[in-house]
């Protein structure tokens, strides 16, 4: 593993939005982790964990942490059993076992890998189905010792789960339980819930959905649609006019841009809207 010095983020974001990281690794192995949150120990520095950050920005100057990437991303397949790597691509791993007649179609079109997924529980909106559905077991690097989860243990609910209040877990792999159904009924849902998406997403600079819905289940966009804030800018940041909960860079937007805009859409919707997305300031801590 090579530890590098003031790596670029902005291009391992999907919404290009980033600094430098002061430190940054990525981790092939275990051995690798342990390293890496050895060296982080010594320089009394946070580790941060990215995925394929399509769902976080950070902050335009240094980041003072050590920014690692599991690029681990094997799937190995038996019977209903799926293990799998936080680095593998959510997307990957759908159309890969799709083609083995295992049923992961809810999960279609959302980008980032595994370790991110597990970490969010992505899946569709506050009622639909999300990754916890298929989870057995969780392993995760957490204060210097490996741990493997239950689906109980790891706390998932609406795009949340124990590894958000935990102080920097590292997620390693996941076991899921996957059901079996025909590969040509799996792939066709599949092409149908990516045309959905290419209808009702833009797909340009963007992170996905910035706010999480409301505790009853009121969709954020709804929310900011009704405020009349399609298409709202401050500087190169815009609401979508396409989505209204997904901010779009529109040229060379800025986190303090961004963070400007999430201001503005609380006020002017007059509602303490969540963060779905992860802002990571220059300190390694997170917008609220
Ligand atoms: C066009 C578009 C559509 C989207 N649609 C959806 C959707 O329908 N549903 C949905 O849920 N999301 C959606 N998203 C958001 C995003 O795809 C998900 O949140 C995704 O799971 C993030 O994965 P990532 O690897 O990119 O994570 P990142 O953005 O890299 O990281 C997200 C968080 O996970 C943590 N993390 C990542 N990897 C690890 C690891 N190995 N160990 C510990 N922590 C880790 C990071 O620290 C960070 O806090 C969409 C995004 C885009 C751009």
């Amino acid at each position: 593993m090579q530890i590098q010095e003031l790596i670029p983020l902005a291009p391992r974001t999907t919404m290009r939005i980033g600094g430098n990281a002061r430190y940054y690794a990525e981790l092939q192995t275990q051995r690798d982790v342990e390293e890496a949150a050895q060296f982080a120990r010594e320089k009394s520095l946070p580790v941060i964990a990215l995925g394929a950050g399509s769902n976080t920005i950070f902050a335009d100057g240094i980041i003072e942490a050590l920014v690692v990437r599991v690029v681990a991303n094997s799937i190995e397949v038996s019977g209903n059993t799926v293990r799998v790597e936080a680095g593998a691509s959510l997307a990957t791993v759908v159309t890969h076992l799709a083609k083995r007649g295992l049923d992961l179609s809810p999960l279609t079109g959302i980008p980032g890998t595994v370790g991110g997924a597990i970490f969010g529980n992505a899946g569709q909106g506050p009622r639909g189905t999300w990754l916890d559905h298929f989870v057995q077991t969780v392993t995760v690097f957490l204060e210097g010792e490996w741990k493997t989860l239950s689906r109980e243990e790891c706390g998932f609910g609406y795009r949340e789960s124990i590894f958000k209040k935990l102080k920097n877990p590292l997620l390693w792999k996941a076991t899921l339980s996957v059901p079996s159904r025909a590969a040509r009924e799996i792939e066709q849902d599949i092409g149908a819930l990516l045309k959905k998406r290419s209808v009702a997403q833009p797909f340009t600079r963007t992170a996905g959905s910035c706010f999480k819905a409301l505790p009853d289940g009121t969709p954020a966009w709804k929310v900011i649609d009704t405020a009349g804030l399609k298409g709202y800018r401050v500087g190169d940041l815009q609401v979508s006019d396409k989505h209204a909960n997904f901010l779009i860079n529109t040229g060379n937007g800025t986190f303090a841009d961004a963070a400007h805009l999430i201001t503005e859409i609380r006020e002017k919707t007059g509602t303490p809207l969540e963060l779905e997305m992860r802002f990571v300031e220059e300190s390694g801590s997170l917008l609220p």
